[in-house]
């Protein structure tokens, strides 16, 4: 066979190459964050090109969000990769969905569900049940984990009375809800995100024409991040496969941060029961992070309870030494926002580009005091939520009015018309001061932009070009670029790196965010996700958290359990948690068997940020003689610590 050029595999360490370099078949990479899964996958798919050992076009590589997905392109351009598809399975399944619709299913496809909730709410008002945002939320990730767990409304009922799953309403109720929502949704011909991937499936299940034309297109698929797959994202997989075997996947069961939607590492655990014949890789050296980031890491997730075998590898840094993390605690948000503004700027000015640094939050709503702060500060930042691009209203705005826009426009190159175009919906000369009328500026600058990047890379760039090309990205979400810092929540962030990273919003409450508390399961996905996110620095990481949330506001929130055993020793935060006597209430949990004490009980407890020894048994044999009282102190020496694992703290 061809031999590859050489070079392609130099890059890549001997058990990378490994996994790179196996014939075609099953491959498997088992391996934690920041060790190169990404780039031994994309160095595969190059190298089986190159190779000749299957077309560009045949290979279909998938993970799950559009930003890793975007990332996986850009990777393989930069390896002279560019007709390879790199998709997350949404996209490749509408795009697919799209192809086959208008022979097995009718004329045109249908579009894509826009307000969901509004469904759900006609859904559960039929049941007489509330339609507040909140509860709607709720029904509808309910409906959604369903969905992507392959549970028909009828089963519904039944497979939650055998799990342990917190629901916002009767079973019985959520299943006709369920029921419910499917007809109106099925009535108005329209689709949900999951409808993409289930359509695709039955097509490919049912359709053994339509099954074999896809199969002779398609014949290499890659699988990044595949600790997330879901029941029904693993069902389209095989229904891609059709009982072949060349599949490479790569994940790690520490970054499983989507099993509230459904989401299980199993199949990647269990990879090789399937696959007895697979090649199976596991790295563990860290090409990443500074070794000050791998330590805090592998302290991060070497807390995590209940991990499954092959999921304990310990990360070994390859980098130089680099800075210490910085811890930061500050009285309210607004304080902490600027700091962080502050320190982005001193990274600026020290030669860190804007878009090598991230600001990474639990929640979304969190964004705002930080947009507020860098704008103060004359930061430019990326709007956050990036797949979210061309949904927005003035690009969708911006999209038909190019659309319409006279063909002629040829002739004067293509910004200028583009510009022209876009004042017609709202694009100003200068930049509005900011909030939400900034962000669609930017929004809409950024499509000039885009057009700008077109006219200089294609020689006969016209409008008509330039609007395929935004429709093709509109597919593959694939948005624009915005340079400055990034905003992220952290499940975007997954797969992603920048040099500086700042995890903010790190008290009780938002990081683990409030309803995980007293469940274990959610506390542990909790952990997972910290520790994404502190696998994303290179090189600079900030952790921060605020005493209040408004300016004078009470002092009522504590630090981030998962901080505990993180914080140096000298740190002034772990001196003040350590001197700290604080009445708590607390529930404990038995040590040896892990199972409730009988009951929660009223204690006064020191508090140390630093080490995560857990109680004595003593300790808790006290605590178990006190059952019932209602209150007493208890001095606690310094040395023992309290961790979430133990006792937890209301
Ligand atoms: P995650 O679990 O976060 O998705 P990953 O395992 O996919 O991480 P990559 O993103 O592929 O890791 O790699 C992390 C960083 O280390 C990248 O910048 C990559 O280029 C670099 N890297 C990986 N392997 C090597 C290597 N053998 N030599 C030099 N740099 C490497
Ligand atoms: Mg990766």
């Amino acid at each position: 066979s061809p031999k590859s050029r050489p070079g392609l595999l130099d890059g890549l360490d001997p058990e990378q190459r490994a996994a790179a370099s196996a014939p075609r078949g099953p491959v498997c990479v088992l391996a934690g964050a920041g060790t190169g899964k990404t780039r031994t996958i994309t160095h595969r798919i190059a190298h089986l090109i190159r190779s000749g050992h299957v077309a560009a076009g045949q290979v279909l590589a998938v993970t799950f969000t559009a930003r890793a997905a975007g990332e996986m392109r850009s990777r393989l351009r930069g390896l002279g990769v560019d007709a390879a598809q790199a998709l997350t399975f949404h996209a490749a399944a509408r795009r697919q969905l799209r192809y086959f619709w208008p022979r097995v299913i009718g004329d045109r496809p249908w579009d894509l569900l826009e307000n969901k909730f509004r469904y759900v709410g006609q859904a559960a008002n039929r049941v007489g049940l509330g339609t507040e945002t909140e509860v709607l939320r709720d029904l509808a990730g309910e409906i959604e984990w369903a969905k992507a767990s392959l549970i028909s409304p009828d089963d519904y009922p039944a497979v939650v009375s055998r799990t342990q799953r917190d629901i916002p309403a009767r079973s019985t109720q959520i299943a006709e809800v369920y029921r419910n929502y499917e007809k109106i949704k099925n009535s108005a011909q329209v689709l949900d995100f999951d409808d993409l991937l289930l359509h695709t499936t039955a097509v490919l299940e049912e359709h053994p024409a339509v099954a074999e034309e896809f199969r002779d297109r398609y014949r290499c698929f890659v699988v990044d991040e595949y600790q997330d797959v879901t029941p029904l994202q693993q069902r389209l997989l095989d229904a891609w496969l059709g009982g072949r075997d060349d599949l490479t996947v790569v994940g790690d069961a520490n970054q499983t941060i989507y099993s509230f939607g459904g989401a299980s590492p199993r199949a990647l655990l269990e990879f090789t029961r399937r696959f007895p014949e697979a090649t199976v890789v596991r790295l563990e050296r860290d090409y990443r992070s500074t070794p000050q980031v791998v330590t805090l890491a592998n302290r991060v997730i070497g807390a995590a309870r209940g991990r499954p075998a092959g999921s304990r590898l310990k990360l070994i840094g390859q980098r130089a030494p680099g800075p210490e993390p910085r811890f930061a605690e500050f009285e309210d948000e607004a304080a902490e926002a600027e700091a962080v503004a502050r320190r982005v700027r001193e990274l600026l000015d020290g030669g860190v580009a804007a878009s090598e640094i991230a600001v990474l939050y639990r929640v979304n709503a969190q964004s705002e005091a930080y947009e507020q702060a860098l704008t103060e500060a004359g930061i430019p930042y990326l709007v956050r939520g990036g797949e979210r691009f061309f949904a927005r209203t003035e690009v969708r705005q911006a999209m038909s009015a190019l659309r319409v826009a006279p063909a002629d426009s040829a002739v004067v190159d293509l910004v200028t018309t583009v510009r022209s175009v876009l004042a017609r919906v709202g694009l100003t000369e200068q930049p509005p001061p900011g909030g939400a009328a900034k962000e669609r500026w930017d929004a809409l600058l950024a499509l000039v932009e885009l057009a700008e990047e077109l006219a200089s890379t294609v020689e006969d760039a016209d409008l008509r070009r330039f609007v395929a090309e935004l429709d093709q990205r509109a597919a593959a979400q694939h948005p624009p670029t915005v340079e400055g810092v990034t905003l992220a929540s952290l499940h975007a962030a997954k797969g992603l790196e920048w040099d500086a990273v700042f995890l903010v919003g790190l008290a009780e409450g938002t990081m683990p965010i409030l309803h995980a508390d007293g469940d274990d399961a959610a506390i542990e996905e909790e952990r997972r996700l910290f520790y994404v996110g502190v696998t994303r620095a290179r090189e600079h990481l900030w952790l921060s958290w605020a005493l209040a949330r408004n300016s004078g506001g009470r002092r009522n929130r504590r630090r981030s359990r998962f901080l505990y055993g993180l914080i140096p020793e000298e740190h002034p935060a772990a001196r003040v948690a350590r001197s700290q006597q604080k009445q708590v209430v607390v529930k404990t949990r038995c040590r040896v068997c892990d199972g409730p004490l009988l009951e929660t009980m009223e204690v006064k407890l020191g508090r140390c940020g630093r080490c995560p020894s857990t109680v004595d048994e003593n300790l808790l044999e006290k605590l178990k003689a006190w059952r019932g009282e209602r209150s007493r102190e208890l001095k606690v020496p310094a040395f023992v610590v309290f961790t979430d694992a133990t006792l937890m703290a209301i």
